[in-house]
């Protein structure tokens, strides 16, 4: 199996080769080609398993179209439970979409608010938050969520185990209904099955 059969542009395997990656892992086999088919993905991943590369490669490949972000709003939000998680997305955000030209931020709470706030200003095409801080941006009107066109749960139980849920709710009412929604997950517990039924629509499940 190699990266050249799962539909992604070939700047995005030039920055798959620049990492030094040669062979796709199973998340990574399994979930590209529905992600990049459109289908809402909920797909069961540790950490350590590729999950990261597996949401932001098809993520990054279905923003290059050459549609530009609008000042304050974002065009895929990517939600972590934690600030640390949601630095290293940006990271692969930024590795990987290293020749396509596309903005990327990350915002988080325990920070000062203004630096966030003037980054968000020029339209960002990935944003990766946290929940708390992201609502804060959002109520204060620096964020505006109706061009989001694709939303990701990293880390969904772990969001959930960190009492994340009404944030959750909160924001995923203020988005679009038309819109790509994957989520990644440990594990798939009842409450992980009953949000995702929720939030997503005829998600296919994906377990490696
Ligand atoms: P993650 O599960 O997203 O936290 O990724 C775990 C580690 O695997 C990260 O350091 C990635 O850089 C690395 N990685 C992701 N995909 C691949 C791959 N296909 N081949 C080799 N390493 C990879």
């Amino acid at each position: 199996m190699s990266f050249d059969n799962l539909g992604l542009s070939a700047s995005l395997l030039r920055a798959i080769a620049d990492q030094g990656y040669t062979t796709p892992s199973p998340i990574q086999a399994k979930a590209i080609p529905l992600i990049l088919e459109g289908r809402d993905v909920m797909a069961a991943a540790q950490t350590g398993t590729g999950k990261t590369a597996a949401f932001t490669l098809p993520l990054l490949h279905r923003l290059t179209d050459g549609r530009a972000v609008r000042p304050n709003r974002c065009r895929a939000l990517v939600l972590t439970p934690t600030r640390e998680l949601a630095a290293q997305v940006q990271g692969s955000v930024r590795d990987y979409g290293k020749y396509d030209g596309l903005t990327s931020a990350v915002v988080f709470g325990g920070v000062k608010i203004n630096p966030q706030i003037a980054l968000m200003r020029r339209g960002i095409d990935v944003l990766v938050a946290t929940p708390g801080r992201l609502l804060d941006l959002h109520g204060q009107g620096f964020i505006d969520f109706s061009d989001v066109e694709v939303l990701v749960f990293d880390e969904a139980d772990r969001m959930l185990d960190m009492g994340f849920i009404h944030d959750i709710r909160r924001i995923v009412k203020l988005l679009p209904v038309k819109r790509q929604t994957l989520m990644f997950s440990a594990t798939f517990s009842a409450e992980i099955t009953q949000l995702a039924q929720g939030y997503m629509q005829n998600p296919v499940k994906v377990e490696v």
